[in-house]
Formats: structure tokens, sequence, C-alpha cells
């Protein structure tokens, strides 16, 4: 692969989206959609980055802005959402080689616990089951033919789609009848994607100066889909739990999901007040000097989507 600088693009921030980097093959349909990136592909991205970008820490961002300096050509920040156990195993390493700086967004419930991002468990218990078919009750009753893996990774995009866009109650009634249907009991040691970091872990990555550690709600619930309760909960339990287990002032966060109906002006001031000063969304696209820092756009690197970064030659 050659990738090329669009010179349109010079001034304008490049926010890279990672989950998690693998060198494992893909195999049935645990990361048929490419969340975790290849290990190769990472090491060749980082690299580009390293010689041909300008990479910037978050803060260095927020800075540039504040005082209104002179924006480095190419400015590139690395971003990781979730807290994927990889992102030190694998990730980190490159990164630390390369001395590139990269914040991390982590959702805490899933840290040091036996739970599970729920998209992955849509995933895996798809991916064991091993009935020719499920019947589960969307906005109608919707059957979903298991017989190939072609089959069961149209039946996991369908079921995303629908719980991304109903409330996370219904959500998490969906995900409960998925699992008794299919007869899968989700755990996190059946593929090393489904790992997560450890406290240890990430007091260890926030040790290092290349890296900045920031919040990304208890249980990835979609911020404008939870109610005032909750909202509070994902926010302010996230960042005390993160403080209180890094003893670091916690000042970043990333929506989950991060398109534009997934949050709304009642988040952001949730997040201003809870200390909160910059929360980049994964709407795709660069960014100007001037975009506001709880709506900076991002590119996703994975999810079969977006080519890495700028222009494909
Ligand atoms: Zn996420």
């Amino acid at each position: 692969m050659k990738y090329a600088l669009n010179t349109q693009l010079k001034d304008k921030l490049n926010i890279l989206l990672y989950h998690g980097v693998t060198d494992k093959p893909n195999e049935g349909i645990i990361n048929c959609q490419g969340k975790h990136i290849n290990e190769d592909d990472f090491l060749f991205q980082m690299e580009f980055i390293k010689k041909r970008c300008s990479p910037l820490s978050i803060d260095q961002w927020v800075e540039i802005k504040k005082n209104n300096k002179r924006v480095p050509e190419y400015p590139t920040i690395i971003s990781f959402d979730d807290g994927f156990k990889n992102n030190i195993t694998i990730a980190a390493p490159i990164l630390e080689s390369l001395k590139l700086p990269s914040v991390f967004y982590i959702t805490t419930g899933v840290i040091d616990t036996k739970k599970m991002f729920w998209v992955d468990v849509i995933e895996q218990c798809l991916h064991f089951c091993e009935k020719e078919s499920i019947e589960l009750y969307l906005d109608k009753k919707t059957c979903f033919d298991l017989t190939s893996n072609k089959n069961k990774s149209i039946a996991l995009i369908s079921i995303k789609k629908f719980c991304k866009k109903t409330k996370s109650d219904q959500k998490d009634e969906i995900i409960n009848d998925l699992i008794h249907q299919t007869d899968v009991i989700p755990r996190k040691d059946l593929h090393d994607n489904y790992k997560t970091l450890s406290w240890n872990e990430l007091r260890q990555m926030n040790d290092n100066q290349l890296f900045t550690i920031g919040g990304h709600t208890v249980s990835h619930n979609i911020l404008s889909s939870v109610n005032y309760d909750n909202l509070n909960y994902q926010i302010s339990e996230c960042i005390d739990k993160l403080s209180n287990e890094l003893k670091s002032k916690i000042q970043h966060f990333s929506y989950p999901e991060g398109q534009k109906n997934h949050f709304n002006k009642e988040v952001i001031l949730r997040l201003k007040k809870h200390g909160i000063i910059c929360c980049p969304t994964a709407i795709n696209g660069y960014n100007d000097f001037n975009e506001n820092l709880f709506q900076l756009k991002r590119v996703m690197v994975g999810f079969e989507k977006i080519d890495f970064p700028h222009n494909k030659l």
C-alpha cells in the first residue's frame, strides 16, 4: 500500500481513530468489520506519520488553539477508543519505539471485570452459535439465518445497527435475548480481541509521558440515549474512577459511537462541568483550526470504511 499527502489538507488537523491492533488472523466473523487492524499495517501507518506528518498529543492541540500558535504541517493526533488489551501489548511498543504521542479513551466498566462491550457480545454470540437461525424482536419479529459466516456477518451488522439507534434499555433486552437464543455465554478469554486493559496496565501507560488517558463512559452507552441520571453516572463515575485509579487529573473524553445524534448540548455541558476540556466525535473528517474542541472530527481507521490517512495512491 502506498499513501500520498493531499496538500489541501496541510493545515487541517487529522485525528486518527483506532480501536485495536491485532497480530492474529481473522476467523469466522470475529473482527469481520476490521475493528482491530493488522499489526503490520499499523506499523506502516505510524512510520508514515513519523516521517511525513507532525504528530501531536491532544494537549498540544489544545495548547496551540488556546495560544493561537502556528499549526505545524499535517498535524496528526493518534487516538484509541474503548480500552482493548492489545493497545498496550501491540500498539504501545510501536508508538514508544517511534516516540509517537497518543490518547487512549477508556470505558471504565470493562477494566478488570468480566464485562464485555455489547457490540463484542453480539459478535461473539453469533460467531459461536451452532443453531441454523434465531429470532429476535427488533422493531418487529426478525429471523436471522446463521448457516454461513456471510449470513452471520449480515445478522451482526443489522442487529448492531438496530441497537445503536434504539434506547439503551431496549438494547440490553435484545442482547439478553440474543445470549439466551444462541446458547453462548460471552467470555473475554474466547479471543484476544475481546480482552481489555487492566488498571495496572493503565497505570503503566499513564506513567509514560507519550500517552494520555481519557474517559469513554462506564458502559459504552450512547450518551444521547440514556436518561439524565444515567448520563451523570456514565460521565462522573468514569472520570472519578480514572482519576482515583491513575491518581491523575482527567481532562479528556470521547463520545461512544460519536456520530452527530449520539451527543448533544446537555452532554457537552455535563462533560465541561466535570473538567473535560476536549471531546472528539467519530464523525468522519479533518478539522479546521477553529473547530470546536467538543466537535472535532476523526478519521476512523479500519471498519473497512476509510483509508488511512489522506489519499491512497
Ligand atoms: Zn467506543
